[in-house]
Formats: C-alpha cells, sequence, structure tokens
C-alpha cells in the first residue's frame, strides 16, 4: 500500500508539532506557511515546505493539493482564514480534512461546512490536565465524543489486592475497564478474577457522568 501524503497548512506551535511527527514516522509532508520564515525553518524537516497564503485557491490547486490524502488547517488566530481554507479544500475534494478550531462556536462552523475532524487542542489538553489534578490517579483522560471519555486510572488504594468482579465497576458506575497497562504491556482482555496490582493502571470507557462518579469514588 502507498504511503499517506500529509499536507499542514499553518506552522504555528501545534501544526509545525503535527508536521515534524508525521515526519519522524517516515511520511511524506508538504508543510505550508504564509510566513516565509516558517516555511523555512520547517525545509530541513519534512519532505517540502512552501510558502503560499491558503485563502488563494489558485495557490492550493498549483500545490496539487488534492492529491494530498489527509490536509490540515492549524491556522488558530484567523478564524476567516482557518474557514476560508477548509472551504476551498473542501471543494477541491480533499478526501480528509482535520481542522484545528479555538473555540466552540469556530469548530461548529468547520463541521457544518465538511471538515471531516475538528480539534481542539488547548481545550482537550485544559480538560486532559484538570482531570489529572482534581485526581492524581487519573493519568490520562481522552474525550470520545460529546458524551463519552475513556480514562486510565492509578490502581491505588483501596483497589489494590481487589479483582474487578469485587470493584463491579460496571454495575456500580456503568463503566468498562477495557485494559489493564502495566508500563509498556497491555493485557487487553482483563480476566475478572486477577487481583490488582499497585502500579497497575485501569483503562476505562464510559458515559463522561459516570466516570466523574467513578473518579470521585477513588479520590
Ligand atoms: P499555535 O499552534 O502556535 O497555537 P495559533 O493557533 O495561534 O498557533 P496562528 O499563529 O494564528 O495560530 O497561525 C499559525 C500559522 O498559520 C502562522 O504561522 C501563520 O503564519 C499561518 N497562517 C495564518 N494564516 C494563513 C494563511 N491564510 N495561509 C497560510 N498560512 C497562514
Amino acid at each position: 500500500m502507498a504511503k499517506k501524503q500529509y499536507a499542514v497548512i499553518g506552522m504555528g506551535r501545534f501544526g509545525s508539532s503535527v508536521a515534524k511527527a508525521l515526519s519522524g514516522m517516515g511520511f511524506d509532508v508538504l508543510a505550508i506557511d504564509a510566513d516565509e520564515q516558517r516555511t523555512q525553518e520547517m525545509s530541513s524537516i519534512v519532505t517540502h515546505a512552501v510558502s503560499a497564503d491558503s485563502t488563494d485557491e489558485e495557490a492550493l490547486r498549483a500545490l496539487g493539493i488534492r492529491n494530498f490524502d489527509v490536509v490540515v488547517v492549524a491556522i488558530g488566530e484567523d478564524i476567516q482564514a482557518s474557514i476560508l481554507t477548509t472551504l476551498i479544500l473542501k471543494d477541491l475534494g480533499v478526501p480528509a480534512i482535520l481542522v484545528k478550531a479555538k473555540s466552540e462556536l469556530h469548530g461548529k462552523v468547520l463541521s457544518k461546512i465538511g471538515a471531516d475532524k475538528v480539534i481542539y487542542p488547548e481545550r482537550d489538553m485544559g480538560m486532559r490536565v484538570a482531570h489529572h489534578l482534581a485526581s492524581p490517579n487519573i493519568l490520562d483522560y481522552i474525550e470520545l465524543s460529546p458524551d463519552y471519555s475513556i480514562l486510565d486510572m492509578k490502581v491505588s488504594g483501596p483497589m489494590v489486592g481487589k479483582n474487578l468482579q469485587e470493584l463491579n465497576i460496571r454495575a456500580r458506575f456503568g463503566c468498562n475497564v477495557m485494559a489493564i497497562r502495566q508500563g509498556d504491556e497491555m493485557n487487553i482482555s482483563p480476566r475478572p478474577e486477577d487481583r490488582l496490582m499497585e502500579g497497575e493502571v485501569l483503562v476505562i470507557v464510559g458515559r463522561k457522568d459516570n466516570l466523574t462518579k467513578l473518579e470521585m469514588a477513588y479520590p
């Protein structure tokens, strides 16, 4: 199978980080920014770096943008440019468009005009940090949809030595333990009778309100 081709528009902190990471994984990446200095900084890191204004349809067409499998729009401040760029990419027939949004309203507009995925890096990172601050046992919190999330919860205190049957998380909180992690090892079919050990991490999926109850029960 041919390697996927990525283009990233906007080399701010977020866009350049996405571009660098994809490049590091061995993918071909086209980095685009209106600011020549930004593209120059990326030129030794990604396959191609070009300066162009992404609100200029002809410029995007000339770059052959529709031949890319995925285009990431990482323009935050200039909402108008972000929306126009997304619209043009959609019109040109780019198969997958991911766009970074600054606010819920910005995100709503992006979804309406056809962005395939809208990402809120600041909001999501803030949420993850808040959950960890509220309960240090929560190592990570990932939103799956407006109603559902996944959380990583450290086995500690009253959980140690119990098994999943005794904890009964499904019946008590309506959440599901999908996996138990220990370091880099992931047990994706945990048995109800296995004793939990200090240092293990439960990977739990559930409705957000139920996960909050679970977090409160094991602070
Ligand atoms: P960060 O990821 O650093 O938080 P941000 O959300 O603040 O970034 P901006 O700094 O507004 O986003 O924009 C990111 C980059 O996008 C900048 O380098 C800017 O030059 C570039 N950019 C803005 N508008 C356009 C455009 N129309 N065409 C191409 N690049 C653009």
